[in-house]
Order: C-alpha cells, then structure tokens, then sequence
C-alpha cells in the first residue's frame, strides 16, 4: 500500500506559516520588508488589538500589476531571485518567497496594489485562498490588511501572549526597520493613536533619538571605520548611559537587521572595563559588505546570517570601540541639575560636599568671570588645554619615578587633569580640587585602576616561563567541557597550559605559566576553560586581562581606611598616570566632578 503522498499546497503553506509566522510582529517585519524592497518612501503600519484583529500596511512602493498579485501569494513565488547566483548576491530584504503565501494561510487577508499607470488589483483571502478579485484604485503602491491572524490555527492563538508583550515584539521589529532605514517615514498606529513616527529625512541619529530618547543621542558617538571587506558606520553610546539588556545593541548589514551572537561580544569587547557588570551599551553598527561574505540564509526569519570573514569584522568593531573611547575624557558630573522631584537628593548632595574643610585652603581664584553655560563643554576644553599646555607636564615629570622622562608620549598625554587633595571622606572618597572645580574619587576603584594597569603591563610579555606546582591541581569537568579539552591539548599547551587525563573527565595539571597570579592558578585555569567552551579559542591577552583585574581588586584599599595627605597625592598622581583612569576594571566610575559653576549654582551665586 503506498503511503506517502504530497501535500496540498494549502497544507504545505500552513505548516510552512508555522516557521514564517511566529506572531503578529513577524507579520509585520515581513511585510515592511515588502515594503521596503518595492522601494517605498513612507510606510504605515496600523494595529488593533496588537495586531491580533488587524495589521495593516500601507506603502508608496512600485506596486504590482494584476498577474503579480496573483502570483504572490503561491508558495516559493518571488520577483528577487532567479537563479542559484542570485541566492549569493541578495541585496533585498526577502529572496524566499515565502512570507505572503505563509501570512495568507493563517489569515484573513485583503491586499489592493496598483502601480499606478492603470487601475489597480484587490484580492481578499481566506485560508489562503481567492474568495473575491475586483479592480481598484490605481494610487501608486500597496495596502495589504491582515485580519484575524491564527483564526484557523488555534493551537498558534492560544501561545499568543498579552496585548503588552504582542505589541512590545511589534515596536521592537518597527525600531529596527526604521534604524536600518532612515530614510524611510516610519508610522505605527495602535488602535487609532500613533505610537512610533520617524521622519525619514535619512539621519540615523534623529530616528535613534526617537526611540530612545534625547539624552541617549545626545551621548552617541559616531565612528567610522573600513578594513579590506568591510566598511562600518556607527553610533556608539558612552559608557554612562549603559542599559541593563543586550537589546539596544543593533546590528545592521547591508540594510539589514541581524542578530549575531559573535559580533555582540566583539562589540563588548571593545567596551571591555568601561562597561560595569551586566550592563551593556547603546550601539547601533551598520555594516556594508558584498553580499557575497554573508550567507543569509541559514535563518526562516533572516535573523541571523553567516559571515565568510567573521573574524576579521570581529576586530574591526572590536578595535573601532576600543579606540575610540582610548583618548577620552570620561569624567561623569555630579547629577546638578536635578529634575523636579529630586530636590532632595539635591539638598543631600551639597550638604555632603561641604563636611570637609576646604575653605580657607582654596586658591585665590574666585569664581570666573566668564561663565560658560555648558559645563560639559568646559570639561572638554580642560582636556584640550590639558593636552597643549606644557605647564602640567611638567609638574607631572617632577614626579619621583625613573621611567617617567623615557615615556615622553605618555606623559604629555594625561586623560585627566592634575589633582591637588583637599582630604578624606568617610575613609572611602578623595575630595581634590583644581582650578575647574571638585572632584571626589573612589579610592578603592581608583586603586583598582592603576593596579590592574600595573599588573597588565608586568604580565605583558608574552614569554612562557612555567612553574611547578608542589601539589598538583586536578581539575573534574562536565563531560562536553572535557572533549573540548581533549580537542584543544595542543593550543592550551602553547599557552603553558598542560593537561593530563586522569579517569573520566577529570584532568590533571603540575605546573603553569609563571605569570599566574599567586594564590589563583586554580580561578585562571577554570577561566581559560571557559573561555576554550564560549569562543572556541584560548586568548592569551583576554587571560592576562581578567588576571589583572582579579588581583588588582584583591590587593586594593577598600572603603574605611584612612589615608594621609601623602597617600593620597600619590594615589592622585599615579592615576592621572593611568591609561584608562576613568572607570575601574570593572567598569564603575572611579570620579566625579562638580565644576565651579556648578558649586556657585548651587549656591545660587550664578542664576541660570
Ligand atoms: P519575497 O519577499 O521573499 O520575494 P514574499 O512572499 O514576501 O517573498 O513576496 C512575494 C513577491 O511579491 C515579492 O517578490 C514581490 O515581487 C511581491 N511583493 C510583495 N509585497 C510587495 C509590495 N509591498 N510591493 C510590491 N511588491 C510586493
Ligand atoms: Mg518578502
């Protein structure tokens, strides 16, 4: 008896839906897509009920004709490629011919298209299939209504979660499209209010502004940067407005939204300690390439694409962040303008900041008399004049230190300016001053900062003396982690690191590379082995990184001690020495200003 058999088309496209058409925001990222591949300047997206009883979208694209209509809507039917070639050299949105045929037979969907020289074609859908064809208007583009989404396939509809969550899935696809395109006016209607508009005047930093607000774009940087295949463009957001969730780290290739799980930590990488733990940047990196380096498609939904030279674009975004917080100054000031409702904190604030005895030991320099209003640009200038006027060098060079007159480079370029301590506060914060204004400094995080640069630079040399260990360590691993041990003897042991097999899935090892922290072999080796699991790769420089920062914070002052005088001008001046005195290795900040403008605001000595 045979039986196997094809399926009907109907029940073809309906499972086929199944991977298409996860929810209503799929719906609506497939048929922007649509939108945008028809070349559409504008483009409306109207809602009920979050998509659930209708989506709707209207566009100004090229439109169909009659035929086309028709045809669109058969499974694997497209106008974007043609031939195996074509499939490597996607530059639309769509190629698979799936979306329309897959949306229609889980709906109940009415398109009306025209393309403007004739009258125009409507077609109303159940199922999938034609219930009614008549002519239409002939205005140039095409209306596509999807109703009732999931209404034969009740399974689907049950999975749906709330209103919320639907229309949160939404927003995020339409932020997305409308990032990746900005020169495309963006509006999404839900029940009737408009809840998302872009302008489309083609400026990514306005419609970033529109989704996260202006103080968010207002602290973006733009970079460029190109390397043999690839060319980048991108807004990177300081390190003080980091986010909580991975989500606002966009990445956009070749118009394209994807997501990458490789090139996310490539972008975080290059943030490295400026980021505090479990927190993460604003970024939004556009990519451009020939299609041929990336294969999209490996995805149903395109989401997530494969690079032929995935490490080479690694370092570009890895390099083009870290260098481009590298000569920064990134001194966060103290919160003096206080939106309504933080008056207190305010209060709280300037009471703390006038319990240390500073008065009668403050310079003859009374207040400005030019007072800028913008104390950020003040700041930025300090750090210009910092880096041309010779007078600081040389009260820098005066520092007792026998490698200082050799490093020339390093000494006129300081990041933060010369600090003169004022006192001790609570046995945790530094109050120094100079003719900008306060400044307080964390005293542990400050330390941590010029440790972790000292310990880098000791471990720095990449020579691999090792040392015995008098009691061996052993080490038992989950099963997977120990086949990745097994696979990767030879790249661990280049790094000094040599495992010996010792019964199932535990390993052995008696000596190490010397420049293992004392007192954490046991931490260093488990980290390598993590790092071998998540990147497949055993990192030399990451190694020393994380070494680094684990020793300078255990060797560090804490809060509660009492330094003199002495103590702290040292500390001052080793850390206006530091590569990267703004944020300790872990990323919080290590000082925070309060300009003299701020202070005679405070005091309301300047109105403004
Ligand atoms: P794909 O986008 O992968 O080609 P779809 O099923 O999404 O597949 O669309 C099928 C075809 O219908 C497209 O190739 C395109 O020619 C046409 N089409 C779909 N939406 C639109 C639109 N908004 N404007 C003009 N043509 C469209
Ligand atoms: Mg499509």
């Amino acid at each position: 008896m045979n039986s196997i058999h094809l399926m009907p088309d109907a029940l073809a496209n309906k499972i086929a839906a199944g991977e298409v058409v996860e929810r209503p925001a799929s719906v609506v990222k497939e048929l922007m897509e649509n939108s945008m591949d028809a070349g559409s300047t504008s483009i409306k997206i109207d809602l009920k009920e979050a998509g659930l009883e209708l989506i709707r979208v209207t566009d100004n694209g090229k439109g169909m004709e009659k035929q086309d209509a028709e045809k669109a809507f058969e499974r694997h039917a497209t106008s974007k490629i043609q031939n195996e070639h074509d499939l490597f050299h996607v530059r639309t949105l769509g190629f698979r011919g799936e979306a329309l045929a897959s949306i229609a037979a889980v709906s109940k969907l009415r398109i009306q298209t025209s393309t403007g020289e004739t009258s125009g074609t409507s077609l109303y859908m159940e199922g999938g299939s034609v219930k009614e064809q008549t002519i239409s208007d002939a205005r140039k583009g095409t209306d596509i209504k999807v109703e009732e989404l999931f209404f034969n396939t009740p399974a689907r509809l049950k999975y749906m979660k709330t209103i919320h969550t639907e229309l949160g899935h939404i927003t995020d696809v339409v932020n997305r499209m409308a990032l990746a395109h900005p020169s495309v006016k963006i509006q999404l209607d839900h029940q009737g209010k408009t809840i998302f508009q872009s302008s489309g005047r083609g400026d990514q930093l306005q419609v970033l502004a529109q989704i996260y607000g202006n103080q968010v774009a207002k602290a973006m940087k733009k970079v460029s940067a190109e390397s043999k295949d690839f060319r980048l463009n991108a807004y990177i957001g300081k390190p003080e407005i980091t986010r909580a969730s991975r989500q606002y780290m966009s990445l956009i290739v070749n118009g394209r939204y994807i997501r990458n799980h490789k090139l996310t930590q490539a972008i975080l990488k290059g943030y490295d300690t400026l980021l505090p733990i479990g927190k993460y940047p604003v970024v939004v990196i556009n990519i451009s390439m020939d299609p041929v380096l990336v294969d999209v498609n490996v995805h149903p939904a395109k989401l997530e694409v494969r690079f032929s030279k995935e490490q080479e674009l690694f370092e570009l975004i890895q390099e083009t962040i870290r260098d481009a917080f590298r000569r920064e100054t990134l001194i966060p000031s103290a919160p003096t303008r206080p939106t309504k409702g933080k008056e207190e904190e305010k209060t709280e604030q300037t009471s703390l900041l006038f319990e240390n005895k500073t008065k009668e030991k403050e310079p003859e320099r009374t207040a400005p008399s030019k007072v800028k209003p913008d104390y950020r640009a003040e700041q930025i200038d300090v750090a210009k004049q910092q880096e041309e006027q010779p007078l600081y060098v040389e009260e820098n060079i005066k520092r007792p230190s026998e490698e200082a007159p050799v490093k020339k480079n390093e000494t006129v370029h300081r990041r933060v300016p010369m600090l003169y301590p004022v006192g001790q506060l609570h046995g945790t914060y530094i109050v120094a001053q100079n003719e900008q204004g306060m400044y307080m400094i964390d005293q542990h995080a400050a330390q941590e900062r010029i440790k972790y640069e000292q310990f880098k630079k000791k471990m720095g040399n990449p020579e691999n003396e090792v040392q015995e260990l008098l009691v061996p360590l052993t080490f038992t691993f989950r099963a997977k982690t120990a086949m990745k041990i097994e696979e990767n003897k030879l790249p661990l042991e280049k790094v000094g690191l040599f495992f010996e097999s010792f019964g199932t899935n535990t390993f052995i090892v008696r000596s190490h590379p010397r420049w293992f922290p004392e007192g954490y072999e046991s931490e260093v080796i488990e980290e390598i082995v993590e790092q071998l699991e998540q990147q497949n790769k055993v990192g030399i420089e990451d190694l020393r990184d994380d070494a680094a920062a684990l020793m300078s914070c255990k060797g560090s002052i804490k809060a509660n001690h009492y330094l003199t005088m002495n103590d702290m001008e040292v500390l001052l001046r080793d850390l206006s020495d530091a590569e990267d005195p703004f944020t300790c290795p872990h990323g919080r900040p290590i000082l925070i200003f309060f300009s003299q403008y701020d202070i005679e605001k405070m005091f309301k000595r300047v109105m403004n």
